[in-house]
C-alpha cells in the first residue's frame, strides 16, 4: 500500500458542506459563515510523551482529536474541521483502519470534517490542527476573570492521572475502577456542547490538560486577578474518592489530561445545563496567586505543580 492508497483508503471521506474541497488537493477550501471569527489550536502526541505505545489504536485516533476539540470548547468554537499530519513507523493496515475509525468517530459526532493532512514515515507523530469559528466578540478567553466571579469546573478531575500512577506502577487498582480510570485517560470526552453555551456568560475558560494549578493560573495571570481554590470540592470519581486523601489532592490539583473545562462567572450567573455535571470550587480574589484551602477554609500545603515539559 503507497501513501497516496493509504490516505484514499483511511483518511478520505465523501465531502460535506462547508467543505468545497476536502482531502485530494493541494490545499482545502472552505466555506466560511458569513461575519464569523475563524478559531485555530494546534495540539500534537508524541509516542512516549502523550500516550503509551501499547494504548489501543481506535482510543489513540479518539483522543488526538479529542484533546484538539477540548481547546476549541475551552474558547466556546463551534468546530468546522481538522486537518492531521501523521509520521508512521509503517503503513499497518490493522493499526491504521482502528485509528481513522476512533479519530473519524469522533469527527462525525461534531461535524468536524478531516479536511486534509500529511503523511510520511518516521517514529509516531499525531498532529492535529483544528478549525472552528465563533461569533464576533464571543470567544471565550482566558483574559476576562473579574474579582468576585465563582470558579467552575466541568466532569471530575483526576482519573487520567491516577490511571497513568497504575502504568507506572505506585498505585494498584483492581478490576473495574482501572477500566473506568483508564477509560478518562484514553478516550476523553471534549465538552464542546458546554463550550458553545457558555459564549456570553462565562467570564474566562481553559481546558485542564496539564493540571488545574497550572491551567486554571494561566486565567489568573492573564487577567491579572488571583483565587482560592476549596481542594476538597473538586468533582472526583468514587474510585478515586477511594485512595489516600494525599494522592486523591495530588491527581485532582495537578494530575492533568482532564480535558474539563474550568471557567468562571459572575455569581448567580444562570449556566447551562447540557448534561454535564458543573461544580463550583472557588472565588476570583485580588489577591494574586492561588490559595488552596480545605472545606474549613484552612491553607493546604501541597508543593504540587501541573505537568511542564520543560520545567527543570
Ligand atoms: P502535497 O504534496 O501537495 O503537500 P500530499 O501529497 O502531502 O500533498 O497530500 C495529498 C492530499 O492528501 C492533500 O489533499 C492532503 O491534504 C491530503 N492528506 C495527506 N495526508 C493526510 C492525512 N493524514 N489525513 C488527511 N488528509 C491527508
Ligand atoms: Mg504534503
Amino acid at each position: 500500500m503507497g501513501e497516496f492508497d493509504l490516505i484514499r483508503r483511511y483518511f478520505q471521506r465523501p465531502a460535506v458542506a462547508g467543505v468545497e474541497v476536502g482531502v485530494g488537493d493541494d490545499c482545502a477550501v472552505l466555506v466560511p459563515t458569513p461575519g464569523a471569527r475563524w478559531l485555530v489550536s494546534s495540539d500534537m502526541l508524541v509516542e512516549g510523551r502523550h500516550f503509551l505505545s501499547t494504548v489501543d489504536a481506535a482510543r489513540l485516533g479518539h483522543k488526538a482529536l479529542a484533546v484538539n476539540l477540548s481547546d476549541l470548547a475551552a474558547c466556546g468554537a463551534t468546530p468546522r474541521g481538522f486537518t492531521l499530519a501523521l509520521a508512521l513507523p509503517r503503513a499497518d493496515e490493522a493499526w491504521l483502519a482502528g485509528f481513522s475509525r476512533g479519530l473519524l468517530a469522533l469527527a462525525d459526532a461534531h461535524g468536524c470534517p478531516l479536511i486534509g493532512g500529511d503523511t510520511t514515515q518516521g517514529p509516531l507523530n499525531i498532529c492535529i490542527t483544528v478549525f472552528g469559528e465563533a461569533p464576533p466578540g464571543q470567544a471565550l478567553l482566558r483574559s476576562g476573570a473579574r474579582v468576585g466571579d465563582e470558579i467552575w469546573v466541568s466532569g471530575r478531575l483526576g482519573d487520567a492521572r491516577l490511571a497513568l500512577e497504575v502504568f507506572r506502577g505506585t498505585v494498584a487498582l483492581a478490576g473495574d475502577g482501572f477500566e473506568v480510570v483508564r477509560a478518562a485517560m484514553e478516550c476523553p470526552t471534549p465538552r464542546v456542547a458546554l463550550g458553545q453555551a457558555l459564549r456570553g456568560i462565562a467570564t474566562a475558560a481553559v481546558d485542564v490538560s496539564d493540571g488545574l494549578l497550572g491551567d486554571l493560573g494561566h486565567i489568573l495571570s492573564a487577567s491579572g486577578v488571583g483565587a482560592r481554590v476549596e481542594v476538597d470540592a473538586l468533582p472526583r470519581s468514587a474510585v478515586l474518592a477511594a485512595q489516600p486523601q494525599a494522592l486523591q489532592r495530588e491527581c485532582g490539583l495537578a494530575g492533568g489530561d482532564d480535558y474539563e473545562l474550568v471557567f468562571t462567572a459572575p455569581r448567580g450567573a444562570a449556566l447551562p445545563d447540557v448534561g454535564v455535571a458543573l461544580t463550583r470550587i472557588g472565588v476570583i480574589e485580588a489577591d494574586p496567586g492561588l490559595r488552596v484551602v480545605d472545606a474549613r477554609g484552612t491553607a493546604v500545603a501541597h508543593g504540587l505543580r501541573s505537568f511542564d515539559h520543560f520545567a527543570a
